[in-house]
């Protein structure tokens, strides 16, 4: 199995993972990418898993349909351009021989969904769309703190090493805030110097790795005692003496929404 980071616009990754014969994409928000590299490999468009309604995720979806020969799965609770197969967290779906998890990971969408997969002789995948980023995590466009800190904690609780294919490259600007907001982490330095020499080289930080984000990614760690610090410096009327988790994320998100 091959898995292909396909860059489109200005900062996504449309993911590709093919056997050789067959393949299948993630999120084609534009349909010229996928396109290319499936004559350029001579592969057949198995299927397409979608994680939410957004313009940058489904707006190739229509112009592949003409070569698309499977199925096209989708959030149960998103617009969607139609005809898809609607799925939902506790669904699985079988894509070349691979079986996917679909978990319901409400928050940067209201009906964002996810897909995970066990891989025969490689580390699992997942495909998290806009919820889970390198070092930071999407934004809560239509759902709560509550359900964001939620999803991103199941998330979390995948295998540790499960390659994390997110949607955008967004590791580098993540990082500063990390940075930021965690400055004492020592995985985070090594972690931050690794991403720069390797945007540096032209090559992607993804996928990530539900380890390394455990680590290192602040929005996955508002139960530890220096992200709850940076939350009541930050904002000490709005916070209680001892902030949950879900005060935490909360204040984070809100936080980075305004850093530059
Ligand atoms: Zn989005
Ligand atoms: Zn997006």
């Amino acid at each position: 199995m091959t898995l292909t980071p396909l860059p489109a616009f200005d900062d996504n990754y449309l993911w590709l993972l093919d056997n050789g014969r067959e393949a299948l994409v993630v999120d084609p928000g534009d349909a010229a990418p996928v396109a290319a590299a499936l004559d350029a490999r001579g592969l057949t468009l198995a299927g397409i898993l979608l994680t939410h309604h957004h313009g940058d995720h489904v707006g190739g979806v229509n112009a592949l349909r003409d070569r698309l020969q499977g199925p096209i799965y989708a959030p149960a609770r998103e617009q969607m351009p139609e005809p898809v197969q609607r799925v939902q967290g506790g669904d699985a779906v079988t894509l070349l021989g691979l079986r996917f998890s679909v978990l319901d990971v409400p928050g940067h969408t209201a009906g964002h969904i996810a897909y995970f997969a066990e891989v025969p002789g490689a580390d699992p995948l997942l495909f998290c769309g806009d919820t889970l980023f390198s070092a930071g995590c999407g934004r809560l466009f239509e759902g709560t703190p509550t359900q964001m800190h939620a999803s991103l904690q199941s998330l979390a609780a995948l295998p540790l090493q499960t390659r994390v294919c997110c949607a955008h490259e967004y590791t580098l600007s993540n990082l500063r805030f990390a940075r930021e907001v965690d400055p004492a982490n020592p995985a985070l330095t090594t972690y931050a110097a690794w991403c720069e020499a390797e945007r540096a080289a032209g090559r992607p930080t993804l996928p990530a790795r539900v380890g390394t984000e455990r680590q290192i990614n602040p929005f996955l760690r508002c139960a530890e005692p220096a992200l709850r610090e940076s939350a009541r410096r930050h904002a000490p009327l709005k916070l209680p003496a001892v902030p949950s988790p879900v005060d935490v994320f909360a204040t984070l998100r809100e936080w980075k929404n305004g850093f530059r």
